[in-house]
Parts: C-alpha cells; structure tokens; sequence
C-alpha cells in the first residue's frame, strides 16, 4: 500500500500495526518544506509552558514561525473581496445557462395528477437510497422527482473528464451488498457510479413512477386530507402520504460574482455542466478541440484537482488560476478485481463502512480495511484517548495540551503535505505557491496520483493569485493583480452553493401544519429530532447531511442508515395504521438543546475560525457552530449516531413522535 505518511513525523507511541511508520523514515524528509526551527525568534518558544514543551520535546521545525505562517496566509486571504458568500452568484437569473442541463434534451410530457405512498424529491443516492429501503419495506410506489434526466445526482451532473470519488467504492456506492455487485475501480468513476445508480432505480423498480427533469415548486401539507399536496414546473399536482427530502447539500452550481463576469466573451462553462461540444471527446479524454486552444481554470478544489491533469494533456496551453491551494495526498487508485473484498459475508459493506468511520473517529481499530490517505490521515491527526495519554505522560492532559498534541499531529500531516509538493514539482516556485498553509480539515482533504505532476508540464501555467482570487474580466482576459491573461476557453471549477436552509437548497418553500412556512419555522435555527424531521410538518423526512446529523466523510452510510432509519418509522407507522406522524415540539427541543450543548460542536467552532477563508467557515465569516459547513451536528460522532438510532428503532415506541391514528380506527400494533 502506498503510504501518505512513509515520510511524515509522528510525534507519539502508536499501536503497534502493520501499516506503522518506521522511526528511520522519520528522518531527513521531516524538514523538508519545513520552516526551521528557531525562525521566529527564540523568544516566542520560550514563552511556552513547561508543560507544553513535554509535548513538543523532540518537533525539528519552529512552531510558532509555522504558526505565523499559518496566521499571514489567512490574513492576506481575507481580503475585501474574498470572503463572504457574497461573492458567488448563483446559477439562477441571467446565469442560467450555466445550469441547463447538457446530458438530456427537455423532452414533453402530460401534467400528472397521481397519489402515491411516497414522494422523494432528488433521484441522488439518498433519494435512491430511500426508495429502495421503502421498497424492501413493502412500499412499491415511491415517486421520485429530479431535476435532472435520470437518476444518479452528484454523479448525473458531474461528467466531467476525470470525474471519481476519492472515497473508497466498496464503502461508497450504495446497495453493494443486496445487487452483489464489485466495483471496478478502488475510487469509482463516474460513469461507473452513475450506472450503479440506474442500476439501483431498475433493481427498485423506481423508474416506474419517477418523473425526471421536474422541479418541485410548492410542498404543502393539507390537513383536511392528511396527506401532502406537490407541484411542480410541469404542472403536475400529486398528492402522497409521506413526502421526502433528498435534496442533497451541494447541488446548485456557483460562479465568482466579479466584475466583467457578463461582459466576459471566451466560451464558458461550469464544471458540473462540462461542454464536451466545445472540447471534444468524452469523460475518458480525447477532447481533439483543446489542442489549438488556451484554457482556463478558475478553482483549485476537489473537483479542479480532478479535471486539471485530463485538460492539461489536450490543451494547447492549461492557465490554473489558484487562490487557495488544496492538500493533495496520495491516492494510489486501480483495477479492483472481483475478490479484492470478501463479499461473501453478510453484512460485509456496513462492518467495512464502520471500521473506516472507527478510523475516520480516530479510535485506531486493530484492523484497518480500506487502509488508504482518509484512514491514514485520521489515525495521525487525533490525538490518542485521554487515558493513553495519561500513561504516556503520567498525568490526564488538559483541553490545551490535548489541542495542542492534536495541532502538533496535524502540523505532521500538513508538512509530509508540503514536502510531497517539493518532491514532485521541478519549479521550485510553482512548488511553493502550490503548499497548503493551513491545518488539514481547514479545506477539503484532496488525493490524487497525476495533479501535482501536471504542474511539471510545459504547457500548465499556475497563476497564484496570492490569496487574493481573480479580481475581474474584461472582454476576453482574466484579471488577476491587474494584469490581464487571455483565453480561448474558461472553466468554472468554483463550486457549489452550501447552506443549511432547505428552502435555499431545495429552491421551494414546504409549508406545514397551520400553514406555516418552513422557512419561517427555521429562522431562528434549524429545529429537527436526529435530523431528520422536524415539529409540525407530519409525514416529511429530511435525508442528507444537513445539520444536526453527523460528521461522515463517506457520505453515503449516513444516507443508508437514515433511509433504514425512516424506512423503518414509515413502516411501523403502516403497520399500526397512523396517518400522521411527527416529533413532538418537546423531543424536538430536547434534541436540539442537546446538539447545542455539545463540546464538540464549540471546539469545532473555534478550530474553523482560525481557518483560512472556504465553504468550511461560511467563508471566514462563520460565528456560530451552525455557521460551519460541519457545525450543529450530534457530537459523539458518525458511529454513537447510528448506535443511537439502531437503539431508537429496536425499542419500538417511536419515541419522541406524536401519532395521529386512522380515523377507522383501527391500530394493526400497538
Ligand atoms: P470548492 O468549493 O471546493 O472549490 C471552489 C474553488 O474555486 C476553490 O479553489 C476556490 O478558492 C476557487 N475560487 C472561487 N472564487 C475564486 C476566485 N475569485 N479566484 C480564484 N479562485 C476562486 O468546489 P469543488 O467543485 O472543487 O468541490 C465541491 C465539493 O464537491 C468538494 O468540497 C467535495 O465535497 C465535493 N467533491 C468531491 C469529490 C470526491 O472525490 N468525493 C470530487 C470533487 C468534488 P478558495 O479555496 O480560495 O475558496
């Protein structure tokens, strides 16, 4: 296995394990692309504390001047343009056309008027997820509704050449286990996942009353008739018993609201709409109408870090317009052949899925199945358990010292990061423009085996904008520092709208009970009980990592065990023949208070202030937990999260809900 930290420095005693770093490879690569020691003056150190020079005994680089750094490259970041979500425009309006859809004309159809069980909006993993766990319960008419042609999400928009998830596909792709089927690749493509989703929609049989390239317009609850009223841009009008919400936490693309945007004449595109009429070829490459063209990239994120290295091979000349660099890891990607897991256990997908979330939590299980950059990283970066601790230093660490080992961690990570970066790029100051200054989680992680690389090529151009983004366009050039840089093509690789409030994400007010708006029930703060329903909006669901949920890298056990989660409540609540079920305002308080006390949630808060500007901290403007892009959440973590969940649903009370029973009367259970 390739080893993200062969050459990192880890500052404590670990388990003895397989994978462990040998104290010889902790040697000349640890300065390397360090700032060294003593360079910020001996002063600064002195002014540690003893006891926090226990734990620094024996680091070869000057904390405080890394500190500074650290300090500086945020300050020059937040500059007066760049931070805010002010400066990205949606989608919507005069950029619409960076929305439309390249993968499927519009095709006509009849208004539906139909009730059915359920209604999902969104025809991504959640929604497809949801409709198979409601399937297996016995609902056979689930109806999805989505934007897009087809099912797949993420994975349906996001074409472009490249385009893979960096979590593992065997943890990744949903219903591994029930469609017995073997990912191709350790880290999927995206053909692959988008035909895993179709593959689940026929398995599910959800193409049967799914309707694709609809939008929602209006969700209300009608009280008379206990059940929910949908319309959409198609004029359909259905009705459904329960109505769910999977409408994913980054699906609307965004584009930097600079000056000049729409006076800019080059041919333009955003990278989750990917122009291959313009470029040529296909996700696998070959795009022949590149080779006399001079592209641009704005955008250095994960998605950017994907596409750069396939554009760089058929450009004429690639420009990297970079305001934050990304930390880019090892990513070690390949054919996976059929026996590459044991599939023969029964379920082998959710042991596999919680061993990388144990990782993930840092509790360092014995065995480490997916063993790749994610559980690597994690294992180093947190710190051990206050006990190990304890034994290690003879005494039970304080919150600072338990910060600061975390931060000592993290500085190994980062600076294996670095000396990765100098390693591997010839230009000894392309490589310093591309390190990242800042502590892993401030940015999405990224892997990737040829990124990096295809900054060595002639033809790749990085345009380090200090910090300070793109400030504009003319007619035909990208303004960075003043000086204008001309080209044929530009891709939009800025992202996607992230926000919390669904009514901004979903783009249609839902209104519940007594008509009263979600919206409005929200604006003081995201109510829901485990995050998934909220008081006074019976029979609705929430799937997604919004907030109040938890922390999953892999994404997608979340979405699973919240689909089994409501999966489960709507069958008991046919089974005792309820129409109506929802969190009472009490259990919803109590869960909300709970989420608002947890330690974890004010430490994260802390850690994302200090963070370099990005979508993590609202854009540096991040005050209150539930500002952060991780915020809010339940604060013991993915797996306490599931356990509690599993723990709800086995003592079967449906505790914390109201239940409106069948005017009929008659209640199958009890
Ligand atoms: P991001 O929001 O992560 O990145 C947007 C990029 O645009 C950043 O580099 C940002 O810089 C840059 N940018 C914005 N404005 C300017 C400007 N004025 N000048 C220069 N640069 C600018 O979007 P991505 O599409 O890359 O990723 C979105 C999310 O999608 C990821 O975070 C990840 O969760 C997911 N994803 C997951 C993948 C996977 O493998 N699982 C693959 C791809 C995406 P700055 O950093 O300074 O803000």
């Amino acid at each position: 296995m390739e080893r993200l930290i062969a050459k990192g420095c880890i500052l404590r005693p670990r388990p003895q394990r397989k994978t462990d770093c040998g104290n010889e490879e902790l040697s000349d690569h640890r300065v390397t692309g360090l700032l060294p020691a003593g360079a910020s003056g001996q002063s600064s150190r002195m002014g540690m504390t003893l006891l926090n020079q226990d734990l620094t005994t024996g680091i070869d680089y000057d904390l405080e001047a890394l500190r500074n750094k650290y300090d500086q490259e945020r300050d020059r970041r937040v500059s007066r343009r760049s931070t805010g979500k002010g400066q990205y425009v949606g989608t919507g309006g005069k950029f619409e056309a960076y929305s439309k859809d390249p993968w499927a004309e519009r095709a006509d159809r009849p208004p539906v008027q139909e009730h059915t069980s359920v209604i999902v909006a969104g025809g991504g993993f959640g929604g497809l997820l949801v409709g198979a766990r409601l399937n297996e319960a016995g609902f056979d008419d689930v109806r999805v509704i989505e934007i897009g042609g087809d099912f797949g999400g993420t994975w349906y928009w996001n074409r472009y050449p490249g385009a893979m998830c960096d979590i593992e596909a065997h943890i990744y792709l949903p219903l591994l286990e029930e469609l017995d089927y073997a990912p191709k690749h350790r880290y999927s493509y995206e053909p692959e996942m988008f035909e895993h989703s179709q593959r689940i929609g026929k398995a599910y049989g959800l193409y049967d009353k799914a309707l694709f390239q609809t939008a929602i317009t209006n969700a209300e609850w009608r009280e008379d008739e206990q059940r929910w009223r949908i319309e959409t841009d198609r004029d359909d009008v259905l009705t459904a018993d329960y109505f769910i919400l999977a409408c994913g936490r980054q699906s609307l693309p965004k584009l930097p609201n600079l000056p000049g945007i729409d006076i800019f004449t080059p041919h333009t595109f955003h990278s989750s709409r990917w122009d291959y009429d313009y470029t040529g070829g296909d996700f696998s490459g070959n795009m022949t109408n590149l080779t006399d063209k001079r592209v641009g990239i704005i955008g250095t994120g994960a998605t950017a870090v994907q596409i750069v290295p396939e554009v760089a091979q058929w450009a004429k000349e690639l420009v990297v317009f970079q305001r934050t660099p990304s930390s880019v890891g090892v990513r070690g990607n390949r054919e996976t052949p059929r026996d590459y897991v044991d599939m023969s256990k029964p379920g082998w997908q959710r042991e596999r899925r919680n061993n990388f979330q144990a990782h993930i939590l840092g509790l360092r299980p014995d065995t480490d199945l997916v063993g790749d950059g994610w559980t690597e990283v994690l294992d180093t970066l947190i710190p051990e358990t206050p006990e190990d601790i304890e034994r290690r230093l003879g005494r039970i660490p304080s919150r600072d010292e338990r910060l600061l080992l975390a931060e000592l961690n993290d500085n190994a990570v980062m600076n294996t990061l670095r000396a990765r970066i100098e390693e591997m790029i010839d230009d000894p100051d392309t490589a310093e423009a591309l390190k990242p200054w800042y502590r892993w989680w401030c940015k999405r992680p990224c892997f990737h085996d040829d990124y990096l690389a295809a900054f060595n090529r002639d033809n790749v151009t990085l345009v380090d904008t200090q910090g300070q983004g793109v400030e504009g366009f003319t007619e035909n050039a990208v303004v960075v520092g003043g000086e204008e840089h001309q080209v044929d093509c530009l891709i939009f690789a800025t992202g996607f709208e992230s926000g919390i409030e669904y009514t901004h994400l979903t783009g249609f007010e839902i209104t519940g009970r007594a008509g009263t708006p979600l919206s409005q029930h929200w604006s003081e703060g995201v109510r829901t009980l485990h995050g998934m329903s909220t008081d006074g909006f019976p029979n609705m669901f929430i799937v997604g990592g919004n907030v109040q949920t938890v922390n999953a890298v892999n994404a997608v056990q979340l979405l699973d065990e919240q689909a089994q989660h409501i999966a489960y409540i709507l069958d008991t609540a046919q089974k005792r023949n309820l129409v109506a079920v929802e969190p009472t305002t009490t259990s919803v308080d109590e869960y909300v208070n709970l989420i608002h006390s947890s330690e974890k949630n004010k430490e994260n808060l802390e850690f994302y202030i200090k963070c370099t500007p990005g979508y993590y901290n609202a854009e540096g403007t991040a005050k209150r937990s539930e500002d952060t892009f991780f915020g809010g959440r339940y604060g013991d973590g993915a797996l306490a999260f599931y356990d509690m969940l599993d723990h709800w649903r086995k003592a079967q009370t449906l505790d914390g809900f109201a239940l409106t029973p069948s005017p009929d009367g008659n209640s199958a259970e009890q």
